[in-house]
């Protein structure tokens, strides 16, 4: 028999089969505008009324007609005075309405001065002079000009961000109507495993490694805004392994595991996610990274009609779990969650290094931008050096084959993209 290796898969096709399967998520909720931040619209926000309501003035000052107003040193009578919360009357020739900012414009006029602007003169505590000819038009702000009533002010499929939070309470909406967040188990695998807290620095057993892929993994699902369950570290048995996933598949949307993919790793995910569903375990053609297994779980389901439970076994070297992450499972819970895949984010930044030894594979290096508005590259690239992580501020990515002369632009992915 053959023993030539498998060609690797290329990460785009890899995405692309995935995107193909993910069936998004249909139930929505309604939620007070005070916690949807971080959520994702399930329906466009349309206004009802038009923001600003009324033309305002932009400034503390008079509001006036600009026909009495040309010329420096105009004298005008002051009629009328308009705070903020309240309106004016008609403002005849000659004369002149004290107003505050966000006031309405009272009708004929179709000005503001500012109170800079003006001098006024305590033997006559009615009168102006102005100080600058006035144009029409000036220091208002015009009904409308930030939302026009029925204009779309946030879409379906945004994630909302706190700005988006204040438009919807600006057109009045107390409440929102968000998908529900999706239902993440996450399980780790790895009999060297431990958690802190449960063995001390000092009596790790030789061979022993504190679990770190939980920590982050977990963050990560929770900064893409799912509700996780922590599943732990699975028994080191088949049906105990069946048996959790099977009853994971019935409440979640998503079962997430680390380590294990490995070729001819032993361990008892895979085939217990073969038994109960589908599962492909490919060979990625990245860096770090390349085993990435997907699939799904045929879940009887309590909701009705079933969700599909889908399954991604993720790599255990840290830095391949958390870069894998972010360019695979982060895509796909986008996509379930309904959202408008984002524009490519990244950003075209010169290397302040060399890299004469590319991969065959494409890479995602560590880099950090530096104060020349250039990218430093973290010494060591070891997929288990979580350290990288820890001190890059982002990826770039590199093409199989690809060497890097200092100097040469590169597409650069900030984190902040992934984690805001
Ligand atoms: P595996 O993919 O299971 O062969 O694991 C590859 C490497 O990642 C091994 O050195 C594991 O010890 C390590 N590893 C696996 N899972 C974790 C985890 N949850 N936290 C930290 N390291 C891990
Ligand atoms: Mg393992």
């Amino acid at each position: 028999m053959s023993k030539a290796a498998k060609p690797l898969m290329p990460l785009d096709e890899a995405i692309a089969t995935i995107l193909a399967q993910v069936q998004p998520l249909q139930a929505a909720e309604t939620v007070a505008t005070w916690d949807a931040d971080g959520r994702v619209l399930a329906e466009d926000v349309v206004s009802e009324l038009d923001v600003p309501a009324l033309d305002n003035t932009s400034m503390d000052g008079y509001a006036v007609r600009s026909a009495d107003a040309a010329q420096i040193g105009a004298r005008l009578r002051v009629t009328q005075r308009i705070p903020a919360g309240s309106h004016g009357t008609l403002l005849q020739a000659g004369e002149a309405a004290r107003i505050f900012t966000g006031a309405p414009i009272p009708p004929g006029a179709d000005a503001v001065v500012m109170q800079e602007h003006v001098q006024t003169d305590d033997n006559q505590p009615d009168q102006i002079v102005l100080g600058q000819s006035v144009a029409s038009g000036q220091w208002i702000r015009r009904a409308g000009e930030d939302v026009a009533k029925g204009a779309v002010v946030l879409s379906k499929g945004n994630r909302l961000q706190p700005a988006a939070l204040g438009m919807a309470a600006s057109i009045g909406k107390d409440r929102l109507k968000v998908l529900r967040k999706p239902r993440v188990a996450l399980l780790s695998t790895g009999d060297e495993l431990v958690m802190p807290g449960t063995v001390a620095p000092a009596d790790m057993k030789p061979g022993t490694i504190y679990n770190s892929n939980r920590f982050f993994l977990r963050a990560l699902l929770q900064r893409s805004g799912c509700e996780v369950s922590d599943l732990g570290i699975v028994a080191d048995q088949k049906q105990a392994t069946i048996d959790t996933l099977a009853k994971a598949s019935q409440n979640h949307d998503l079962i997430v595991s680390s380590g294990g993919v490995s070729v001819g790793e032993e361990d008892h995910v895979k085939p217990a996610v073969q038994a109960l569903g589908v599962l492909n375990v490919w060979q990625i053609a990245m860096k770090p990274g390349k085993p990435l297994a997907f699939g799904w779980l045929n879940a009887a389901g309590t909701s009705n009609p079933p969700q599909t439970c889908y399954f991604m076994g993720l790599p255990g070297n840290p830095v391949s779990s958390f870069v894998t992450y972010l360019c695979v499972v982060w895509p796909f819970l986008a996509a379930l969650q309904g959202m408008a895949p984002s524009a490519s984010p990244a950003y075209a930044l010169p290397v302040h290094f060399d890299w004469p030894r590319p991969d065959k594979r494409r890479e995602f290096l560590r880099v950090r931008r530096n104060a020349q508005g250039g990218l430093d590259l973290f010494p060591n690239q070891s997929s288990g050096v979580l350290t990288s992580a820890v001190w890059g501020d982002g990826l770039i990515d590199v093409a199989p084959g690809q060497a890097l002369r200092h100097g040469d632009m590169v597409a650069y992915w900030p984190f902040s993209h992934w984690l805001s």
